[in-house]
């Protein structure tokens, strides 16, 4: 296993007990195939038209070939919605590139599309190292890559849903992505909730180690900014409490708004919980 993103583990206590996964994260190799997508499709979707021709993607410089039903990713992602709107000449022959998009990343994103699930988990993801508290987790490495492609396909559903998927991951794993501010940066607005969250998370979770090691994180100067506004005014105002992790999450399971940390919110759309609620309902 290479390449994966270094998630640290956080201490916890036996209270932690309702740290349970809500089933969003489901192996890779599972997922829906383009029949019980289909059927899904028909379910989920009243409007489905029979008429449509499935629209080819080829994605990445290997031009990797998928296929999905164009008014079903138009429905979510703007980017298609626009490519079909009007003639930038981005669709030859039915077919759409994504060249800078990761295969691996479309895949995910094309099977969230039509089960509302994240088909991102493989054996090996995790390689620990056992003298620290790190370990290595590919899982966070794909995560960053869906996080970009949302971005490119300018699919707020899909990136609202990923950050569910982190705060999922990470009451499960019992371990944080320290450099999840990295990710979401460079690809979100100035005043993004998701960018809320990524300071929400450093604000309750980093310890003294990692804010020792923040000059080496090669961190985006907007967060460090961000971070800072929000210790100074936290510093000025009470003393800062670091102690209250897990209640953090609690909360945010329990009692907080469900869609605090997402961007539909901020431009009052209906939250992706509420377009695919067969997800939220029934258990995987
Ligand atoms: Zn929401």
């Amino acid at each position: 296993m290479t390449g994966g993103a270094i998630a640290i583990k956080r201490e916890i206590d036996a209270s932690d007990q309702y740290l349970a996964s809500k089933k969003l994260r489901c192996k890779m190799s599972d997922g829906p195939t383009l029949v019980f997508a289909v059927l899904q499709h028909l379910i989920v979707l009243t409007h489905i038209s029979f008429h449509s021709q499935p629209l080819a993607v080829l994605v990445g410089k290997s031009e990797e070939k998928f296929f999905v039903h164009q008014p079903h990713i138009s429905a979510s992602s703007k980017y298609f919605e626009k490519a079909f709107s009007d003639d930038q000449n981005k669709v030859n022959d039915n077919t759409i590139k994504l060249p800078n998009a990761s295969p691996k990343a479309f895949e995910i994103y094309l099977k969230w599309l039509y089960s509302g699930r994240f088909y991102i988990v493989a054996d090996n993801d995790v390689a620990k190292d056992e003298k620290s508290e790190t370990s290595s987790d590919a899982e966070w490495t794909k995560w960053g890559e869906c996080y970009k492609l949302g971005a490119l396909l300018q699919d707020v559903d899909f990136s609202d849903a990923l950050v569910d998927m982190a705060i999922d991951k990470m009451t499960a794993d019992v371990a944080y992505y320290v450099e999840i501010a990295n990710i979401i940066y460079p690809h979100s607005a100035p005043r993004s909730r998701h960018r809320k969250f990524a300071v929400d998370l450093a604000m309750h979770l980093w310890d003294d180690d990692d804010f020792k090691e923040l000059p080496k994180q090669d961190a985006p100067t907007e967060f460090l900014t961000d971070l800072l506004r929000c210790v100074g005014i936290k510093m000025r105002r009470d003393a800062i409490m670091v102690e209250d992790v897990d209640q953090y999450f609690e909360d945010l399971g329990e009692y907080d708004d469900p869609c605090k940390y997402h961007e539909h919110s901020r431009k009052k759309g209906l939250c992706h919980k509420e377009k695919r609620n067969f997800v939220f309902e029934q258990p995987a």
